[in-house]
């Protein structure tokens, strides 16, 4: 199936999420992402931006996904500005078995609300 035609967020959990199969109140949404809570909070305010377009984790994205990535950050920058975090927050983004992926459609974290330590587990 060429990507175009894939369903949007790819065959997982957010695939079902951004086609509303599964009910979930979005923070933000557009024509390329959506913005949701993490059902399992990391940190008082722990969000997920996920880009409709399926790819199924960074290192398969191309060099034409170079626009669509960035945007996920500014739509994060935006939400997290929305939501009140001032003093900062963290932008995550697990790659794979060793990274800590356990949803295999691009996703990035944005946690904030308390401070973040360093080195991350
Ligand atoms: P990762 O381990 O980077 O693939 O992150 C997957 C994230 O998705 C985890 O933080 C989960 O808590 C979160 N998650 C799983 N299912 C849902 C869901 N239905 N709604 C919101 N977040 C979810």
């Amino acid at each position: 199936m060429a990507a175009e035609a894939a369903k949007a967020g790819g065959d997982t959990i957010f695939g079902k999420i951004i086609c509303r199969e599964i009910p979930c109140k979005f923070l933000y949404e557009d024509d390329k992402c959506v913005a949701f809570n993490d059902i399992e909070p990391q940190a008082p305010t722990h969000f997920l931006v996920v880009p409709k377009k399926p790819i199924s984790q960074l290192s398969k994205a191309e060099d034409s996904d170079a626009e669509l990535l960035g945007h996920l950050m500014i739509v994060g920058i935006k939400c997290a500005t929305e939501l009140g975090l001032t003093k900062g927050y963290r932008l995550i983004l697990n790659e794979g078995p060793d990274g800590g992926q356990s949803i295999y459609q691009i996703h990035l974290h944005v946690c904030g609300g308390r401070q973040m330590k360093w080195p991350p587990g």
